[in-house]
């Protein structure tokens, strides 16, 4: 077998590195002191990011997962409950940070395969929920483009259906917006429309926008304020954060557009992928840049179908038991995507 020249690597688009021109904007960046308030580029990209979001304020962070945390601890006392979605990042992936550093409850909500939750659950545990036995609940999360779901786009009505919802029972709403920007290209509707039922938003400069670090969490003023203070205490202050920020500005100006490339390969993937026997693939669920798929019943274990990939210069993940993830982001192109599809079909019929 020859060695593959060329590694084409679908594991996830945090992989992406960054494009030569953002290098030279991280190179060329003004900074200064952020925890003073001093980076003229931190400052920068909190305003350019409030005003896409249509909302009052912003703050840099170091990761997706930090940003989550922080949106809730603003948003929700110690002891209160945050409804979540159960195949949400924030309930599988992020360590249980809202409960351990936040004293929060998690109370997963069964999510329907388009990343909505199920409505009726979160009437039914809001139920007496004034009775002294209870944790009485402080905040809704949603995810959008929702990841474990395939990188779907959440339902705006569902969205609106639970701003409503919230403003009766007196809740607030949080969007982990990580891949925002995808569910935007792919709607063709503004970050700030989808954004405007939530209070809080997160969104990773990270992922598809190609930066090499850095997530935003926006909302009003008051709670941003309380994030940043919570920023602090969780040691995600940074000094000279403009380097990061520098590349954040670029991927927001230059970056967003081309995430409809991303699009385009994925569903090329997925029609590629779902031809080849054996395959269970819906095209139907490939909205954005993930495809899942799945081995038929008796086909081999997947960790050697993904070690044969892996041999042929093809990376895939199994995210949970059996399901394969492929993610396409900058970096992969139309031939990239045509390789895996061969190199897919080859390995299910020798492995
Ligand atoms: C990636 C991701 C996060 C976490 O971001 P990190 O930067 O990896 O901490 C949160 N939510 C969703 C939906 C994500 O896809």
């Amino acid at each position: 077998m020859t060695v593959p020249e060329r590694v084409v690597d679908l594991r996830s688009d945090t992989v992406t590195l960054p494009p030569p021109e953002m290098r030279r904007a991280i190179a060329d960046a003004e900074v200064g002191d952020d925890v003073y308030g001093e980076d003229p580029s931190v400052n920068r990209l909190e305003e350019l990011a409030a005003e896409r979001f249509g909302k009052e304020a912003a703050v840099l962070v170091p990761s997706g997962t930090m940003a989550n945390l922080l949106a809730l601890l603003a948003q929700a006392p110690r002891g209160h409950k945050i409804l979540v979605g159960d195949r949400s990042d924030i309930f599988l992936w992020e360590a249980g940070g809202a409960s351990v550093a936040g004293g929060l409850i998690y109370e997963p909500i069964r999510t329907n395969p388009d990343g909505a939750l199920d409505e009726q659950q979160i009437e039914a545990v809001l139920y007496g929920r004034d009775d002294p036995q209870r944790a009485p609940p402080a905040v809704i999360c949603l995810e959008n483009t929702h990841g474990m779901c395939g990188g779907r786009l959440l339902p705006q009505d569902h969205l609106d259906a639970i701003r409503r919802f919230a403003n009766s029972e007196g809740l607030s709403v949080h969007l982990d917006g990580a891949r925002i920007f995808n569910a935007a290209v792919a709607s063709g509707l503004e970050v700030a429309k989808l954004a405007a039922p939530a209070d809080s938003v997160c969104f990773c400069l990270s992922k598809g926008l190609a930066a090499p670090v850095g997530s935003v969490v926006v909302g009003n003023a008051e709670l941003v304020a309380r994030a940043r203070r919570l920023r602090r205490l969780l040691g995600g202050g940074m000094r000279q954060a403009g380097f990061i920020a520098a590349a954040g500005l670029f991927a927001l100006e230059k970056m967003v557009d081309r995430l409809r490339e991303d699009h385009l390969n994925a569903r090329r993937l997925g029609e590629g992928i779902r031809r080849l026997p054996g395959v269970r693939l819906d095209p139907g669920e490939v909205e954005t840049n993930i495809v899942f798929w799945t081995l038929d019943g008796d086909r081999p274990h997947v960790s050697a179908v993904l070690q044969a990939l892996e041999e042929r210069g093809v990376r895939m993940l199994e995210l949970d038991r059996g399901r394969i993830r492929a993610v396409t982001h900058y970096g992969i192109e139309p031939d990239d995507v045509a390789r895996a599809v061969e190199v897919v079909g080859e390995v299910l019929e020798r492995v």
